[in-house]
Order: structure tokens, then C-alpha cells, then sequence
């Protein structure tokens, strides 16, 4: 009777499995071989890359060959500009080329999907620095695995006219980061400011959290018409 019970709960056990890790019989290898690497990708678990490499079995091979040839043009072609860790096919990007950018204001991003969005505003004037993440001691990264050293590096070379912007996440690790940050570049004598945290455009002041709206009060400004 025990031994039934056993043998039902471990069949159960291995039906469930099956479900969250998508362990299942392919039936060719390269099928196999392929739902391997499309898994590698981020927030891909294995049943979307059999149901993408289902997708993509159903494409001719020319299209399949463009996707392919597509990503290893990416892939050979692109990488961190020089300067200021953006992407680029050259080796300065063309933010930091472009003559009419203000060198001395350098705007500090997490990623570079920060820099589009702060791009795709089409106000700021000033050129950038990807550190391509955050301090997160959690995870394993420390200040050297992220781009600060350049960071210094390059404010060493400017004058006290320039002004760094924070312009990082508003999370514990986001913070961390940027109080590091700020200890490594007070010495320069320089300014440097954060971007403005409070209420939301558009936000309803009775649904903001109580740290959105205290910090919306230390930050207030004066009103100008
Ligand atoms: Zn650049």
C-alpha cells in the first residue's frame, strides 16, 4: 500500500517536472540542438523555444538564413563605443562624435536601453556613460565589473565646469551604485546632480507610495509660469 502511494507521488512528482522544465522527447536531435540555444536566451524557458523553433521550421530556408546571417552581422559587427560603452559599428558611437554634445555633461546610465529612452526625448544636449549595471552584491557584481573605472578615468581629463548626471535605477542596488559613485568622484571638485524622483506625470497624488511622496516634498521646486 505504501509502495503504491510512493510510486503514484513520484509519477506525480515527474509529471510535474515535465511541466515547469519541459523535459520531453524531441523528435530530431537537431530540433534538440537547437531548442538548446534558443533556451540560453533570456526569459526563454524550453517550451517557448520549441514552439520558436517549431516557427521557424515552418519558415523557408532563405528566411531562416536572413534571421541567422542577421544575428552574426550583429553579432561580428557591433560593440562598446570607446568613450562611453554604447553600442556602435565604429569606435566612438555617433552621440559622441556629434560636435554640437557638451563633453562636460555626461549623463550615468545602467544600460543602454536608459540612453534610448532618454535619446527618444530628444531634449538633452549632453553625451553619456553605460556602466552596463549596477553594484549588486547579491548577484556577484562589484564595483570592477561594471564600467566605473572608465568613468574615473574620463572625469579626470575634464575640467570642474563638468557635471555628471545619476541617472540610475531608484532601487536599493541603483542607490548603492551611485553613492559608490559619488565617493569616487567628489575629489574632482565637480558637480554632480541625480535625476528628480516624485510624483509621476499624470499620477493621482492619493495613489503615489508614501517614499514616492515624501521624497516628491524634499524635492519640491519652485512653481514658475
Ligand atoms: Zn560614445
Amino acid at each position: 500500500m505504501v509502495c503504491k502511494i510512493l510510486v503514484g507521488f513520484l509519477f506525480r512528482c515527474a509529471r510535474y517536472a515535465v511541466y515547469i522544465y519541459g523535459v520531453q522527447q524531441l523528435p530530431s536531435r537537431l530540433i534538440e540542438a537547437a531548442v538548446d540555444q534558443i533556451a540560453t536566451l533570456p526569459g526563454i524557458g524550453r517550451r517557448t523555444a520549441l514552439r520558436l523553433a517549431l516557427s521557424l521550421l515552418r519558415r523557408d530556408t532563405e528566411r531562416v538564413r536572413a534571421l541567422s546571417d542577421a544575428l552574426i552581422s550583429m553579432s561580428e559587427g557591433v560593440s562598446p563605443c570607446r568613450v562611453c560603452h554604447n553600442l556602435t559599428e565604429q569606435d566612438v558611437c555617433s552621440i559622441c562624435k556629434t560636435p554640437e554634445r557638451n563633453r562636460k555633461l555626461i549623463c550615468v546610465v545602467e544600460d543602454i536601453r536608459d540612453l534610448i529612452a532618454i535619446e527618444n526625448v530628444g531634449t538633452y544636449r549632453g553625451v553619456y556613460h553605460v556602466l552596463a549595471g549596477v553594484i549588486s552584491p547579491m548577484d556577484g557584481v562589484g564595483p570592477a565589473d561594471i564600467n566605473i573605472a572608465a568613468l574615473v578615468l574620463r572625469i579626470s581629463e575634464l575640467d570642474q565646469d563638468t557635471e555628471v548626471i545619476f541617472a540610475l535605477p531608484s532601487t536599493m542596488e541603483g542607490d548603492t551604485t551611485s553613492f559608490y559613485l559619488y565617493k569616487k568622484l567628489v575629489e574632482f571638485d565637480i558637480k554632480v546632480t541625480t535625476l528628480a524622483r516624485g510624483i509621476a506625470v499624470g499620477e493621482a497624488l492619493q495613489h503615489a507610495d508614501e517614499a514616492t511622496l515624501a521624497r516628491s516634498m524634499d524635492n519640491r521646486t519652485l512653481y514658475e509660469i
